[in-house]
């Protein structure tokens, strides 16, 4: 076990200064374009792709590195570039992760490369688990996928909703039901490979903020795959089944919990790159902005919001790293960490975003400075991945063990 240490070794010191310059150079410049055309900015992911910043192996790196904060560190400064780029940028780990997390060896070293595409071809993967009518409840997933024994296909029919890369993604991983008296414990993730018949983009929403990245309904009608697209395979799925119906313990493995577990430390990172941004435009306005004779900063009411931004950014960056350290060398979440990373930093990049409008005035409400988006774009960050509140179930429940609905 590598110890925890707040101190980034050259390693990750260099990858945080190639990101960051990667952010500003490319990412910064182009957010408001892209903000504006509500469009999957392409090009910027392929250039990302190019240098490399997109691509299988450098989140496997980051995603492994024994220090924990790789995948922290990279988010924050892909996010202070842009939150909506950035998101475009890695949205395909979502779907990454849920083929790590649930995925044979074989299925790894098939699809998570394809997913990226190549720097001259590249693609983006989409993760499907909401629904219209299951959202926060996993486990009312309608979307049903049953196996056809004959030709050894699993035949999958529903719609999922609020697919990041929905429908324009190269490999979609869709979580369905194949036993629904089980709930979340009857549930199994599926990859659908390129070009498969059935599946179909529905509606793409236009939204508040985040909005070069792509958001829509995905459609599932009659979709057939082989039966090797079964993530982690058909007879770890029926001892998992197995178990279920006789109500053992370790039955209740949940496909997209997993997923999300893994994920939320990453998701808090994101969040707090939205904020460390904003926190920066706002402390550089109060020290050139004058009224009443004196930079604005010097009044005390102004630069006590600036000092609880800033404890607050760095509180949350505490939290998202222990998460991630942990996860990274298997220590349980006996308190559930990662969600608290992600209650934490979410929250922390809404309140912090809405105090670098207030601390512009006038000017943080208009689209001539960078706070009003950044604002948008942090509402999210207390909606998808869990919102705050099942965040909160969630470490309700760890602490307490009482089962508090
Ligand atoms: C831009 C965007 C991108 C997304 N990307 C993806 C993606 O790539 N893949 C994917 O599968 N999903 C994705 N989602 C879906 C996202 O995870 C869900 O929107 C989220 O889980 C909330 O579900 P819901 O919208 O149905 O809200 P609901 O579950 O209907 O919740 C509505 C409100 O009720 C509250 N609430 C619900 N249950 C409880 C409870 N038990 N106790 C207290 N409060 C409760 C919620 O906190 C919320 O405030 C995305 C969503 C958005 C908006």
């Amino acid at each position: 076990m590598t110890t925890f240490s707040l101190d980034p070794g050259p390693d990750q010191i260099a990858v945080r200064d190639w990101l960051h310059g990667f952010a500003a150079d490319v990412i910064r410049p182009a957010a408001a374009e892209w903000d504006e055309r509500e469009e999957t900015p392409w090009p910027i992911i392929q250039e990302a792709a190019k240098l490399g910043i997109y691509s299988l192996d450098f989140y496997a790196q980051q995603f492994f590195d024994p220090s924990g904060v790789g995948i922290p560190i990279a988010m924050e400064e892909l996010f202070w570039g842009d939150a909506g780029i950035g998101l475009a940028i890695t949205g395909t780990t979502l779907a990454a992760v849920a083929v790590l997390a649930n995925g044979t060896d074989e299925q790894i070293g098939t699809w998570a490369p394809q997913m990226f595409g190549t720097p001259e071809d590249v693609k983006v993967a989409a993760f499907c688990s909401s629904e219209p009518d299951a959202g926060s409840d996993v486990s009312a997933l309608r979307t049903r996928a049953v196996y056809d024994e004959a030709k050894d296909e699993w035949v999958i029919n529903g719609t999922k909703t609020w697919a990041t890369n929905g429908g324009i993604a190269h490999v979609h991983v869709v979580v369905a039901t194949v036993d629904p008296e089980l709930g979340s414990r009857g549930q199994a993730s599926f990859v659908i490979p390129p070009g498969t018949k059935g599946l179909s983009q529905g509606q793409k929403f236009k939204k508040h903020g985040i909005r070069a990245s792509h958001t829509a309904e995905v459609v599932l009608d009659g979709v057939r795959v082989p039966g090797h697209c079964l993530l982690g395979g058909k007879e770890k799925l029926d001892a998992r089944l197995a178990r279920a119906r006789e109500g053992t313990k370790g039955g209740g493995r949940n496909a997209a919990m997993a997923t999300f577990e893994a994920s939320r430390p990453a998701v808090g990172a994101q969040a707090i790159g939205i904020a460390r941004a904003a926190y920066e435009v706002a402390l550089d306005y109060a020290r050139t902005r004058v009224q009443f004779g004196k930079p604005i900063i010097e009044n005390q009411g102004v630069a006590f919001q600036l000092a609880d931004m800033k404890t607050r950014i760095d509180a949350a960056r505490l939290l998202v790293w222990r998460a991630s350290w942990m996860a990274v060398n298997n220590q349980p979440f006996t308190s559930a960490e990662g969600s608290m990373s992600k209650l934490y930093a979410g929250e922390t990049a809404k309140f912090v975003t809405a105090q670098a409008m207030q601390i512009l005035g006038g000017n943080g409400y208009t689209r001539e400075y960078p706070v009003e988006r950044m604002h948008r774009d942090s509402a999210i960050y207390t909606v998808f991945e869990g919102t705050s509140e099942i965040q909160r179930l969630v470490i309700a429940r760890a602490i307490s063990g009482a089962p508090i609905r």
